[in-house]
């Protein structure tokens, strides 16, 4: 894809905008775009920097993504609503030909990392509440103030505001940056900042000379332990609205990505912002559980969107009629009872109980989490409660463990003061 019309080749060092950015390091890459951690002279600070492919429809999207984003950032003056900002953007000409850019702000992990870190096992459920209530903070803001629709929501498009525990795993990519600083240390240094680093450095020195002696030893390496969540800042932003669209001009049939997808879109009955509310509740079910809520498979005789509604319906229950076949592609799946054509027998798994049974939730956890949970996976995407329904939702809103504790122990000092 290096060639003319793809991706721009950048080396480490390279200055964009007349040597306002210079590259540090590639952070990942899409199927549009390569992203790098770029230097801004400008501000001392890191930032991302997005690089389209140069063919003319990469640049339409491109331009589309920057329309979307500039409304975000600019109707968001505060940063407060839990969506990636724009920071610039420019042309970039190089040997593969004019390049769009995007200077955002930088971020750290993908909560889908945050789920690899816990082993697949998911993670506790004070913490799911607080990505939770920032992927609605941000989804309320597009839905019901600019009236877009994001259209791919899951995990990886979730980043968190810090990286994790970067001192403990010296392989790690995100350790870069703070080994190979340009001067002034990350975002600016400072003494503080730049003790930490030093501090950081030294750690991750240790931790090479440890792994390598334990290497040279000929030993297995001990197996991952799930990784300490203690101390992380669990506040995150939604990212990559490269497939986001305006409420009111749904663009693609096909959105969102096959395990996030909402059935609405593959029976084509039509969609709105409620689609988001889907993926939400399919993200929110994997972060608590470390598994993907519907993971479809294409079987014998029947296709992955047959298997991906037979699976809707052993978690939810039956489709009711008028939805299975309201949809322009309802006739491939459906006949005309509402029952699906190629997959006849379902088991039928409801929410709590699958929490229970295979993830293990207390009973407790288990109702609460699917109380919420349930009525945004509703087959009427007009019944599903929108971001700020949600968001006044008591499962969000209950405080942790460790705060009940506290406001049990106010309590009982106010009643003993009360004297009773
Ligand atoms: P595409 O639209 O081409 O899929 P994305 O916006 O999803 O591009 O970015 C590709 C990858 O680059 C992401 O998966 C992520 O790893 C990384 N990335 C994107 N934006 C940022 C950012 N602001 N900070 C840190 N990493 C980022
Ligand atoms: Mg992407």
């Amino acid at each position: 894809s290096y060639r003319k019309g793809g991706y721009h080749a950048v080396r480490v060092g390279d200055t964009f905008a007349g040597g306002r950015y210079i590259a540090q390091r590639k952070l990942g890459w899409g199927q549009f775009s390569t992203v790098w951690l770029a230097y801004d002279t400008q501000t001392s600070k890191y930032v991302a920097l997005k690089i389209q492919k140069s063919a003319p429809e990469f640049a339409q999207s491109a331009i589309h993504e920057i329309e979307i984003l500039s409304a975000i950032t600019e109707g968001d003056p505060e940063c407060k609503k839990c969506l990636i900002r724009l920071v610039d953007h420019f042309k970039h000409t190089g040997p593969n030909g004019q390049h769009l850019c995007m200077v955002l702000e930088f971020l750290g992990d993908s909560i889908l990392q945050l789920i690899k870190y816990s082993r697949y096992k998911g993670l506790p459920l004070r913490i799911v509440r607080e990505i939770c209530k920032c992927i609605l903070i941000g989804l309320d803001y597009l839905h019901r103030e600019l009236g877009i629709i994001h259209t791919d929501l899951k995990p990886e498009n979730i980043l968190l505001l810090s990286t994790i525990n970067p001192s403990k795993d010296p392989f790690r990519s995100k350790m870069e940056p703070i080994l190979s600083k340009p001067e002034g240390g990350l975002n600016g240094g400072g003494p503080v900042l730049n003790a930490i680093e030093k501090k950081l450095k030294q750690r991750a020195r240790q931790a090479v000379a440890r792994i390598s002696a334990r290497r040279m030893a000929g030993g297995q390496p001990a197996p991952k332990p799930a990784r300490s969540l203690d101390g992380i800042d669990f506040r995150c932003k939604v990212v990559d609205f490269g497939n986001a669209c305006w409420g009111s001009s749904p663009l693609a049939e096909e959105i969102q990505t096959r395990q996030y997808r909402a059935p609405e879109v593959i029976l084509q009955s039509g969609y709105t912002y409620s689609v988001d509310m889907w993926s939400f509740a399919c993200t929110a079910f994997e972060l608590a559980t470390g598994e993907m809520m519907f993971a479809p498979k294409i079987g014998q005789g029947f296709s992955e969107d047959e298997d991906h509604l037979a699976l809707m319906m052993e978690i939810l229950g039956k489709m009711p009629r008028k939805i299975s076949v309201g949809g322009l592609r309802s006739k491939e799946y459906f006949d005309r009872y509402g029952d699906l054509k190629r997959i006849r027998r379902l088991k039928s798994w409801p929410l709590s109980r699958l929490l229970v049974e295979k993830f293990k939730f207390s009973a407790n956890d288990a109702r609460e989490f699917a109380e919420f949970l349930t009525p945004i996976l509703d087959f009427a995407p007009e019944k599903r409660p929108t971001a700020e329904q949600c968001l006044q939702h008591p499962w969000l809103n209950k405080a942790s463990e460790s705060g009940v504790e506290k406001v049990d122990g106010e309590m009982s000092k106010l009643q003993i003061k009360a004297g009773k």
